[in-house]
């Protein structure tokens, strides 16, 4: 539930329409007024897409007003957290705020007014794609006798990571730094404790009662999971086949209907996706033009990373160091303004003048990824990020922070062999500026830049992969691709488990809710 969530589920919206379906998006004001542009570009190109929008109950709940987004209620944080509340890897105190609590007391108070909202829509849908961590989305299927398909938003890879740890608890008893190798894959793969995801860490028995309701989140979300129709995941067959067929041993009924952002078809399309750009689109691919062919490093750490002033610099060093072109993405706000100080004090602005183009707030990511000037993606593995950079056929420069970013990693380092990794150990304090356990020197990050843009048979062997897997990967969008026809690959068996293609055999009303209610 954050833009790494809304975002991919309006290009499913799109995709479904694309397929004559008509789909209808409910979301919160804040989150439609971001999706409005696409979605009058999707109506007006002829697809049957409604956006439909719910007032957020922020002072209702508690919450500051306008706070419905995660990403938001996170810098909307006047009062710290109790210092009590300050060492909990991976989650940290934001994460069991008291804004948390009420974050989620708001999406529970969501629910009636959905509901109402439901029964006003003529024709009846016939099925609800939903993110799974809205608790409630079952239950309200269930009063409307409507399957309930949750989209999760991570790779099968994650999905599979993340279920066999949860049953064998291998890493329960181990130190936060013991390597082990994660248990029931096809490849062998390590990791340590402090690498996995919040959601693995069991939260002390200390920090009770606040981490309580956090638990209680976890365990409505796994009954969502459980009672849901089915599942559908932005990924694609060939990206991860054994490890998508490892994962539907778990859960039967699971689509892959990836890469979702290839949705998104002209440069309009791609500009306007999930926020206006801070950057005039035209004037970036202008930079970009005078630019050499996969010369340019593009480097953006996703919508919810938050490096302290001094890794910034670090990164900004490292941009220089390595001398090629640079495309950098900085979050707007407060940091953002110290950085430019140091831009300007330490001369740094002047001397990449003109090899470096800087983007303050929101970047055309998929536009920019996809220019022919660009050679590789200095990304935080967030899965849409990943995945954007494979659409692109671009080798990555890998730099996890937390969540499911390390399991990200290690399918692009380790399996695709597609990225180089800067070489982050462990996972960061969610949210948290002042808890990077590790600072990342400027000498590591430049080292994984050469290794991926610099001349060599290696290399050119690592960009060949990925530039194959792009390809792979628009076929498997295209029609008759395994996304499109959703079919088993190396069986070659046709499932028929195409969710557009289920709807139709139903014969009922071919109207898709798909919620989006967003952090
Ligand atoms: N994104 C973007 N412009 C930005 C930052 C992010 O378009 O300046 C998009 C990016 O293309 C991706 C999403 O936001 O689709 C971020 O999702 P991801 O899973 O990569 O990372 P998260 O932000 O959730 O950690």
């Amino acid at each position: 539930m954050a833009p790494g969530h809304f975002i991919p589920m309006v290009d499913m919206a799109k995709l479904l329409a694309q397929h004559g379906v008509t789909v209808t998006v409910i979301t919160t004001p804040l989150i439609a007024a971001r999706l409005r542009q696409t979605i009058n570009h999707a109506t007006a190109s002829g697809l049957p897409i409604w956006l439909l929008h719910l007032p957020f109950p922020s002072l209702a709940a508690g919450l500051p007003e306008g706070s419905s987004t995660t990403n938001l209620i996170f810098h909307d944080f006047t009062k710290p957290a109790p210092a009590s509340l300050c060492s909990i890897p991976t989650y940290g105190p934001r994460a069991l705020h008291p804004h948390m609590n009420n974050f989620v007391v708001a999406i529970d108070m969501l629910q009636q007014p959905f509901e109402q909202l439901f029964q006003l829509l003529e024709p009846k849908p016939s099925c609800m794609i939903a993110d799974k961590h809205i608790p409630w989305v079952t239950e309200t299927g269930r009063k409307f006798r409507l399957p309930t398909i949750i989209f999760d938003g991570m790779s099968c890879f994650t999905l599979l990571c993340t279920h066999n740890l949860h049953v064998s608890k291998v890493h329960e008893s181990l130190s936060e730094s013991e390597p082990f190798v994660l248990p029931g894959l096809p490849d062998t793969i390590e990791v340590t404790k402090s690498q996995l995801p919040g959601i693995l860490r069991p939260v002390p028995e200390s920090l009770r009662p606040v981490s309580d309701n956090l638990q209680k989140v976890g365990a409505r979300v796994r009954a969502v999971e459980e009672e849901a129709y089915g599942m559908v995941v932005n990924s694609f067959e060939e990206l991860e086949p054994r490890y998508m067929n490892g994962f539907r041993k778990i859960k039967e009924r699971l689509w892959c209907i990836g890469p979702l952002s290839l949705s998104n078809k002209d440069n309009l399309d791609k500009a306007e996706r999930g926020n206006k750009a801070s950057i005039d689109e035209n004037q970036c691919l202008k930079w970009l033009d005078t630019q050499e062919s996969g010369t340019v490093i593009y480097a953006c750490l996703g919508t919810l990373s938050r490096l302290t002033l001094t890794q910034l610099v670090e990164l900004g060093s490292a941009l220089e160091l390595s001398k090629h072109p640079f495309v950098w993405v900085i979050e707007g706000g407060d940091k953002a303004e110290k950085l430019d100080k140091w831009m300007e004090e330490d001369g740094f602005k002047k001397r990449t003048k003109e090899r470096g183009l800087i983007i303050q707030g929101w970047a055309p990511q998929v536009l920019v990824l996809d220019h022919p000037a660009v050679g590789a993606f200095l990304t935080h593995c967030g899965w849409n990020s990943t995945l954007e950079g494979v659409c692109a056929g671009l080798p990555m420069i890998t730099w996890p922070l937390f969540a499911d970013q390390f399991f990200n990693e290690k399918l692009v380092v380790k399996v695709l062999e597609t990225g180089v990794s800067v070489g982050a150990q462990a996972g960061v304090n969610l949210f948290e500026e002042d808890n990077f356990a590790v600072l990342i020197k400027r000498e590591a990050i430049k080292k994984a830049v050469d290794e991926v843009l610099d001349a060599g048979i290696k290399r050119e062997e690592r960009r060949k992969r990925a530039r194959e897997l792009g390809e792979r990967a628009k076929r498997a969008a295209e029609k008759g691709g395994s996304s499109y026809l959703n079919r088993v690959e190396g069986g070659g068996i046709y499932c028929g488990r195409c969710v557009v293609e289920w709807w139709r055999k139903q014969k009922v009303a071919t109207v898709v809710v798909v919620v989006v209610v967003v952090l």
